[in-house]
């Protein structure tokens, strides 16, 4: 059995505010679907494109970014999303797609690499209430993560990643889905789990500048039956049931507890036949020094030529990081049984948990430290998963726990309105 993970083993990314491979643009808040867990009201509006540039410029001015997310709402909404992506394309970063995929065709797809588009994120999961695919199980839902793969790899030089939200009752698929990712994996980069937030009503109270706050007002603040609380180690435990060498290699911890795995990367050395191993921490530190040395940016997304380079970072990377030494023997042996393994390509694909927002038991909130998913409101960088807060209340929310709560409402309902005390 492996060792529990130990956050001071594994390379702590470094990304912060000011310095960080990803911003979050939002073009839009329309979507055509309505995810269980979604973060983002749905209204049908987008972002003229001067908007758009607003944004734009902000990230360019706060941060130090290497690709740009497009994300909303679904940016296929948008019928300006072409010259949005070649805004992005026109600034040197590398345009990404977040999007549910409803509203792709590949004529579209084509017309948006030709824009610039480096990649596409798409989410798909079973609790989209997607037409003709509702009551289908997470493995049966890889029929149209299928669809969009070999759409994507059949327009060519796209980056192709994939987004689930993990709740409760679909986390034993989870390592379903990863050997889906490792059957396509000349053709998928990224497999991204997010485990289910909302608010905790009943545990806390909201409030904001000592005001009390109905957030039932907020798409997550519903009233919730599933688990709020699953993380990141439950996930990789879930994992080592079926994978038991499975090994991250690098992570963001949270603003308040230094071991929770807020981001949690592994990646793998893999042909489409077999998962050799996983890199370890020293081979992710060298990638981002060394994409920094030259670009002055850290990394996220690469074009999908360089992770079918599997063999050169064998190759390379051996020498000085053990999870790619074990991978590369691990390779050797299988050659000596099956010697056609020489002829395959042997690619590299991320496995990425996110773990957003845990309010602890004190009210306080653990949030991604160096978060990267950071979008503009107001002209100022607010945390995308939680932009329906200043929205709404003109700041977020503090959360308190119900008991204390409730003692400090009350003094302030024993005073009068003209101050005096009753
Ligand atoms: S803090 Fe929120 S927006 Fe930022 S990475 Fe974490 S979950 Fe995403």
């Amino acid at each position: 059995m492996p060792a529990p993970l130990d956050h001071r083993s594994l390379y702590r990314l470094p990304w912060n505010l000011a310095d960080n491979p990803i911003a979050w643009l939002e073009p839009t808040q329309a979507c055509n679907l309505a995810c269980d867990g979604c973060y983002r009201k749905n209204v049908k509006e987008h972002k003229s494109l001067d908007d758009v540039q607003a944004d734009l410029d902000v990230f360019a001015r706060l941060r130090n970014v290497d690709g740009v997310s497009i994300a909303g709402g679904d940016p296929l909404m948008h019928d300006k999303l072409p010259a949005i992506v070649a805004r992005v394309a026109a600034m040197g970063r590398k345009p990404i797609i977040n999007t549910n995929g409803l509203a792709l065709t590949r004529e579209r797809l084509v017309e948006l690499k030709n824009a610039g588009l480096m990649g596409l994120t798409f989410h798909v999961d079973s609790r989209q209430g997607r037409p003709g695919w509702r009551d289908k199980t997470e493995v049966q839902m890889c029929e149209l993560r299928q669809i969009y793969t070999d759409m994507v790899a059949s327009v060519g030089g796209l980056a192709c990643a994939f987004n689930s939200t993990v709740y409760d009752e679909t986390l034993h698929e989870v390592p379903d889905l990863i050997e889906w990712a490792g059957q396509n994996v000349g053709k998928v980069q990224t497999m991204v789990f997010i485990l289910f937030r909302a608010a905790a009503l009943k545990e806390f109270d909201y409030f904001v500048g000592g005001t009390k706050v109905d957030v039932d007002s907020l798409v997550y603040g519903q009233p919730q039956t599933r688990r709020l609380d699953l993380n990141a180690r439950e996930v990789v435990d879930v994992i080592r049931r079926r994978y038991p060498d499975f090994a991250p290699c690098a992570y963001l911890n949270g603003t308040k507890e230094p071991d929770s795995f807020k981001w949690l990367l592994s990646m793998r050395v893999a042909s489409a036949n077999r998962t050799y191993g996983w890199v370890g921490p020293k081979f992710m530190e060298a990638a981002q020094a060394a994409y920094h040395l030259w670009n002055g940016r850290y990394v996220s997304y690469v074009a999908p030529a360089a992770l079918t380079m599997g063999r050169s970072v064998l190759a390379g990377a051996w020498p000085f990081d053990q999870g790619v030494r074990d991978a590369a023997k691990s390779w050797a042996r299988a050659l000596f049984t099956t010697p056609w393994e020489a002829m395959r390509e042997l690619h590299m694909q991320s496995i990425l948990v996110i773990q957003p927002i845990d309010t602890l038991a004190d009210g306080s909130d653990n949030m991604c430290d160096g978060c990267p998913d950071m979008t503009v409101h107001d002209g100022k960088l607010v945390w995308s998963c939680r932009l329906e807060e200043p929205r709404a209340f003109g700041n977020f929310c503090t959360a308190v726990p119900k008991a204390r709560a409730t003692a400090a409402v009350r003094p302030q309902l024993a005073v009068a309105p003209n101050g005096a005390a009753e």
